[in-house]
Parts: structure tokens; sequence; C-alpha cells
């Protein structure tokens, strides 16, 4: 029989994804299920987009390219981060690693850079790969708790009060999955300047930067001037609703993107070719694809506050109000006496609205609800939510 190799024995199958395939077997059997479990925005990537990409398919783009990327979109990653990072320390092309999403640049930074032995600091609620990439690369996660009055925010009390002499990292994420919170540029700053004194790597995962309601997200690149030891992880996926392309990257030390590259040759080699064309187009889209994220930005800053507007029907109802992303976390605590973990099991068998238990989050009292669906299935779900924790009051 099967015995898995110590590689794997710590992973599990990923709660987001379980609770996704829970629905999906529902609405097979004729139940009608509203899905706010869900890690993407329901919008189709913009036709520009989706048109470079077909004259890329026509003019060649079906073959292998480098395995660290091509270069033209290797230099307009480079030069978004330049805009960020106002000329100091210019990042260059062969300082960022083009990946299979966000997900592999997270992975393959965490396995070049920790260890057997090594720790690394995961602010906490975060998402849930996080803990499983640090498993992975056989180090040790370690989960620092941030404060629910500040949207679960850490500060650098937190993770030095978490730190050992074996603390080798720390996984920032701003805004954040699963509570939407943005870390202002001077708690970014505070944080890498802990990393940086005490020689710690700072892997900054902005995937949800462009999506912010109030000020604009900073990126790393914004807070710091210093960073030799700083890997920004950043992706098309959810800015320009291209999940399904799976293109992300990596910016960070010279001898850190070889060695992801180098690690990547060998796996999955490059990102689909014609993955990065279309990613090519969105970078290099000025006004249009700034347009298209403003539209979908404005989109979902109506369904956060339809969100919002349920939730808080019957009265006051512990929340994190969401600055970014496209998630509303929100505490369920133990209504009734039942345990919290099945509050969301609980929803989908009764009322048929599937969301994610914090405890993938490793907060089991909350709930992740995802507004990136259609504002009338948010409505209907959330006031459900509303519904049945008011009665269980
Ligand atoms: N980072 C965070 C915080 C995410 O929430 C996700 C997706 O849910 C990812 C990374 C993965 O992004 P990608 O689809 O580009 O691999």
């Amino acid at each position: 029989s099967f015995q898995p190799s110590p590689n794997v024995t710590h992973v599990t199958p990923s709660m987001t994804s379980g609770m996704a395939a829970r629905a999906r077997a529902l609405r097979a059997t004729g139940r009608t299920v509203v899905d706010l479990s869900q890690g993407q925005p329901e919008f189709d990537t913009p036709a520009f987009i989706r048109e470079a990409a077909q004259r890329a398919i026509d003019e060649g783009a079906t073959r292998y390219t480098a395995t660290d990327g091509i270069l033209p979109l290797r230099e307009a990653m480079a030069q978004q981060a330049n805009r960020r990072h106002q000329g100091l320390d210019e990042v260059g092309a062969d300082e960022v690693v083009v990946t299979s999403g966000a997900k592999q640049a997270l992975f393959n930074a965490c396995f070049v850079l920790f260890g057997p032995g090594d720790e690394v600091l995961v602010p906490t609620p975060n998402w849930t790969s996080y803990y499983e990439i640090v498993e992975l690369a056989r180090a040790v996660p370690v989960p620092v708790l941030g404060d629910p009055a500040q949207q679960w925010k850490v500060d650098p009390d937190a993770l030095r009060a978490a730190s050992t002499p074996r603390t080798r990292g720390i996984l920032l994420n701003s805004p954040c999955n699963p509570t939407g919170a943005v870390y202002s540029p001077g708690e970014i700053a505070a944080i890498a300047a802990l990393a940086r004194e005490r020689g710690w790597w700072l892997l900054s995962d902005e995937v949800y930067r462009r999506i912010a309601y109030e000020a604009p997200a900073s990126s790393v690149l914004d807070c710091t001037s210093d960073r030799e030891r700083v890997v920004v992880i950043d992706a098309v996926s959810k800015s320009f609703a291209m999940t399904g392309w799976r293109l992300g990257w990596a910016v960070g030390p010279r001898e850190v993107v070889k060695a992801m590259a180098a690690m990547q040759s060998h796996t999955t080699s490059n990102a689909a070719a014609v993955s990065q064309h279309a990613a090519l187009a969105a970078l290099q889209g000025g006004a249009a694809a700034d347009g298209a994220v403003a539209e979908m930005v404005e989109a979902l800053r109506q369904r956060r506050d339809a969100a919002l507007q349920e939730l808080l029907r019957h009265g006051p109802v512990e929340h994190v109000r969401p600055d970014g992303a496209f998630y509303l976390y929100v505490r369920v605590g133990s209504t009734g006496g039942v345990d919290p973990g099945a509050f969301a099991y609980d929803l989908l068998e009764r009322e048929g609205v599937a969301v994610v238990p914090g405890a993938a989050f490793r907060t089991p009292e909350w709930i992740r609800i995802s507004y990136g669906g259609a504002e009338a299935d948010v409505r209907q779900g959330v006031r459900t939510i509303a519904d049945t924790l008011h009665a269980a009051r």
C-alpha cells in the first residue's frame, strides 16, 4: 500500500479547494448553491489581453522560452518595480524570474531560501498555502497571531516575540488574504527594518496590491531602499482576472532568482509561452490596462459595500473591514455551543452557502467570505450568513 514519503507527510489538501469541491458536488445533486468560497473575481480577462494572446499564438508563441521568461516581459516587470522603487538601486531584468503563478514563485523562493531547522514567521491569519509551502521546504512555519483590533495585522513587537535564533524569514502579505487588511507604508517600513536588522529574508506577497479601496496599497519597494534580502512576489492572476493563465514572478537579488530559475529548469521549465505574452500585454497596456483594473476594483468596491451592508443588517457582527483584496473576514465564534469549525460546513449543507472555514487560516472561530462573485450572489449569501448568526444569538 501507499506510504507517503517524508516529503509530504505534513501536506494536507487545500481547504479552500475542498469547500469549492463540496459546493460543486451539492450543485450536481440539483441544489442551488451560492459559492462565496472562491479565491478569484468572476470577471473575464480584459479583451485587449485575450487578443494579444491570440496574436501571439498565431505568431509562434508555442514553444519553450528561456526558463526565467522572455526578456521583454522581465524588462517590463523590472520597469514596474522601478516605478515603485523611484530609481533607487535600479532593478534589472536579471533580478526577475517568471513563474507559473505567484504560487510557484513563493514555492521556489521558499525552497531556495529555507531548509531543515529554519523557522519562518507567518503573520496569522494568512493564506493557507504559506504554512504548507514552508513545510514542503522542510522548514518550520511559525504562526504569529495578529491583533484582531488592528485588522489582524502583526507589528514588529509580535514578530520579535515569536522569533528565535533559528528564524530565517518572514512572509508578508498586503493586501491580505483572508482579512483584506492593507499595511500602511509606515507599518511595512517598520517590518522591513526589523528584518534587515535581524538578517531575515522578507518575502512580500503583493498579488492583491492593485486591489485597494482606500489609499493605494504600498509595495515593500516603496518602503525600503535596501532590498538585499527582499523578495517581492507578484502575479497578473488577481489584478487582471487571469487566474487560469498561471503567470507570476519574483523580484529579488540576482543569486536568488538564479537559484529559483535553476530549480525551475528541472521541474516545470518556463511558464506557458502564451501566458507570458498575455502578461506582457497587461503590463504594457498603459491606459487600457489601468482602466480595466480600475473598472474591476470599482465593481469589487460595490460588492464589498453590499456585503458589509448585508452582514450588519441585524446589528453589529465582529469582522474586519476590508481595505483591499476581495475577502470579508467574519467572526462566527462558537455559535450555539457547536464546534466553531463546523459553522462553514453547516452553512453549506443547510443553507447552500459556501465560505471557507477560518481553520484554513488558523483562526477557527472565523470564516472567509469572498465577494468576488456577482453582486446578487454576494448579497444573498451574506444575508443568509447574517440571518444564521442572528438566529443563533
Ligand atoms: N498569494 C496569495 C495571498 C493568494 O491568495 C493567492 C491565491 O489565492 C496566491 C498567492 C496564488 O496566486 P497565483 O494564482 O498567481 O498562483
